[in-house]
């Protein structure tokens, strides 16, 4: 059967966010219905609607002092934070933190989240904990990655974040934009490239959609396909700036995983190459990146597949998203079966010991599985290794 393009299939309209929504439910990636003054997707979610541009994003409406994720109290307004209480401030605005926030700083903040299995991470931890106490925008950013690991933790909740998770990430986005706009001394550059990699793991975290139906690739294509990638890319802007490198910075024990991420892939040929996956990829012993679009990422794919679960790190995973660029990136974009296929085969392997990065495979996995049996179902060699095929257990396989 010859691929049929998904778009002229659909006969119907597809759901697309609505243009005039307010602003919490563009954030929350929702359909916000616009009614007004309060539009009902904020209300069942419990925060005020923001059509106006005074309210804040996503404020929690309830008045309880319980429910408040983390209060706000500028300097001036309120009278000083009494001693008994947990803060963080950087010297004009103070944020009180309730019981929820100080249980999950007590839980998690002094763990790496990001990188659980790499015991050279603890003392980087505790630094940037100490970090967040000083640097609200530090903060936010990590209790939002820890709400997200509470996502990943409860599996039977979906995909969507909390009200909490979206209040922390939401503040600190905007403090961390502000902060960039003043003068970067030294002491702010550790705070800084720990907020840029944890907002990078939180739009990592939050697909689209929370069914793999309304997610890509399976549901119609839209610019906004693949904006994880634009945030790496941010990420790795601010590399220059924060230099985490630096004989000072906290980071620079991660010299190892820095170095995996940059990793020399071949240049030629499928020396080191699983032969299934290098003939799916009509990879050869001439063939580089400039005659073979999947070249590297099929190299990357299958680096990390012939490791045991264990052993796959951060940094070998992002030898595969950083291959995510040029011709690849455009048949990605164009949802070609191969590139579906190899992002699928990185979901499966990288999700089993990355959780933020298992929190978008549980639903992009079914998602890309479905539309190559949808729309590619005469490709043999690609359902092969796909669930049924004669290569899935091989590929499912734990070691
Ligand atoms: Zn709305
Ligand atoms: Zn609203």
């Amino acid at each position: 059967m010859a691929p049929t393009c998904p778009e002229t299939v659909r006969g119907s309209r597809p759901m697309t966010r609505s243009r005039f929504g307010c602003r919490n439910c563009k954030l929350r990636k929702v359909k916000c219905d616009e009614s007004k003054p309060r539009c009902k997707r904020c209300a069942s979610f419990g925060v005020i609607c923001n059509f106006r541009l005074d309210v804040l994003d996503l404020q929690p409406v309830t008045r309880d002092p319980a429910m408040y994720a983390f209060q706000v109290v500028r300097q001036g307004v309120l009278q000083p934070p009494p001693s008994s209480s947990v803060w963080t401030t950087d010297g004009s605005n103070f944020y009180q933190l309730n019981s929820k926030c100080q249980e999950f700083v007590t839980r998690y903040l002094g763990r790496s989240l990001i990188t659980p299995d790499d015991p050279r991470m603890v003392q980087v931890n505790r630094r940037l904990l100490a970090l967040a106490f000083a640097n609200p925008f530090l903060m936010h950013a990590s209790l939002a990655v820890a709400f997200a690991y509470d996502r990943h933790l409860s599996r039977s909740s979906g995909c969507r974040p909390s009200v909490e998770e979206c209040y922390h990430w939401s503040q600190s986005t905007a403090l961390f934009n502000r902060r960039l706009n003043k003068l970067i001394e030294t002491k702010d550059k550790d705070p800084i490239w720990g907020t840029a990699a944890a907002l990078a793991v939180l739009s990592f975290s939050t697909p689209d959609a929370i069914t793999p139906e309304k997610s890509w690739p399976l549901k119609p294509s839209e610019p906004t396909d693949l904006e994880w990638l634009r945030m790496n890319t941010s990420k790795m802007s601010l590399w220059r700036i924060a230099d985490p490198l630096r004989p000072d910075s906290l980071f620079r024990v991660m010299a190892t995983t820095f170095a995996q991420m940059n990793s020399p892939l071949p240049e030629k040929g499928i020396c080191d190459m699983l032969i299934p996956l290098a003939q799916v990829c009509s990879l050869e012993d001439s063939s580089t990146t400039e005659n073979n679009p999947y070249f590297k990422a099929a190299h990357a794919v299958s680096q990390i597949q012939r490791l045991p679960n264990r052993q796959v790190t951060v940094g070998q995973t992002e030898v595969f998203t950083r291959s995510i660029h040029g011709p690849f990136k455009s048949l990605l974009q164009r949802k070609d079966p191969i590139a579906l296929l190899l992002m699928y085969l990185w979901y499966r392997k990288a999700g089993r010991s990355i959780w933020w990065i298992e929190l978008r495979a549980r639903v992009e996995c079914p998602s890309i599985f479905s539309y190559l049996r949808l729309y590619h179902r005469g490709y043999t060699t690609v359902h092969a290794f796909l669930p049924g095929g004669a290569l899935a257990a091989w590929i499912e396989e734990n070691p």
